[in-house]
């Protein structure tokens, strides 16, 4: 096949254990997923229906990567998420089905241009410009849940530099992962090679160039990014 113009390599990322990669298809992110985030957002935390938003797939950048602090903005915040990597698609799957279309999990930061994010719902405009700027999704490998099973509760943390600014645990999910899983593919037909960023806990804030964030996710993963 050949191309008018230079095609893009695929995005991808490493898998714990494997000289093979795990393909990126697309990355979908959920908004508001732990009931003291949404209260620092100032939303009400009750079941309101989970909503969604989306990232190019090139966003992504594995973890150890040097980040460049993003144009267009001066409130560049991190969100520490479990990510869910799909490996078998389908759509409509059913709560009680749903951990079997999951091939792994990660840990990702879901790097937020908070200004822009806040402008564009006090406009009622869509997120992109906030949320899936170059660089946005950095993201560890991907482990197995083969190897590390499906980890519904544990320790979710992010440091920047030596202080902790985001400490939660997975059982603060407001919508589980096969919960999403589920919801999720009733809008979309979800494809190997999905991702699903699931929320961040709270304490979500600031950071500038020289900061180094470390984060993880107990029982899947840490990740290291450095802003400059
Ligand atoms: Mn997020």
């Amino acid at each position: 096949m050949s191309y008018v113009v230079r095609a893009p390599e695929l995005p991808a990322l490493a898998v714990a254990g494997s000289d093979a990669r795990f393909p990126v298809r697309r990355i979908f992110c959920v908004g508001r997923n732990y009931a003291a985030h949404a209260r620092e957002m100032g939303k009400d935390p009750d079941r309101e229906p989970p909503f969604f938003f989306s990232k190019p797939a090139d966003t992504i950048v594995p973890s150890g990567a040097k980040v460049p602090y993003p144009s267009m903005t001066h409130n560049l915040h991190h969100e520490i998420e479990l990510v869910v990597a799909i490996g078998e698609g389908g759509s409509d799957i059913p709560e009680a089905r749903a951990l079997d279309h999951v091939y792994g999990y990660a840990v990702g930061i879901d790097l937020t241009r908070r200004d822009l994010q806040a402008e564009a719902k006090e406009m009622g405009r869509p997120w992109e410009v906030a949320k899936g700027f170059d660089c946005s999704a950095p993201c560890t490998a991907v482990h197995p849940a083969a190897e590390i099973g499906h980890p519904a509760s544990g320790r979710i943390w992010l440091e920047v530099g030596d202080e902790l600014r985001q400490s939660g645990d997975l059982t603060e999910l407001i919508w589980s992962v096969p919960e999403l899983s589920s919801i999720l593919s009733r809008y979309f037909r979800l494809m190997p090679g999905d991702l699903i960023f699931t929320g961040t806990p709270a304490g979500v804030g600031a950071v500038v160039p020289g900061d180094r964030l470390t984060g993880g996710v107990e029982g899947v993963d840490e990740i290291t990014i450095e802003i400059v």
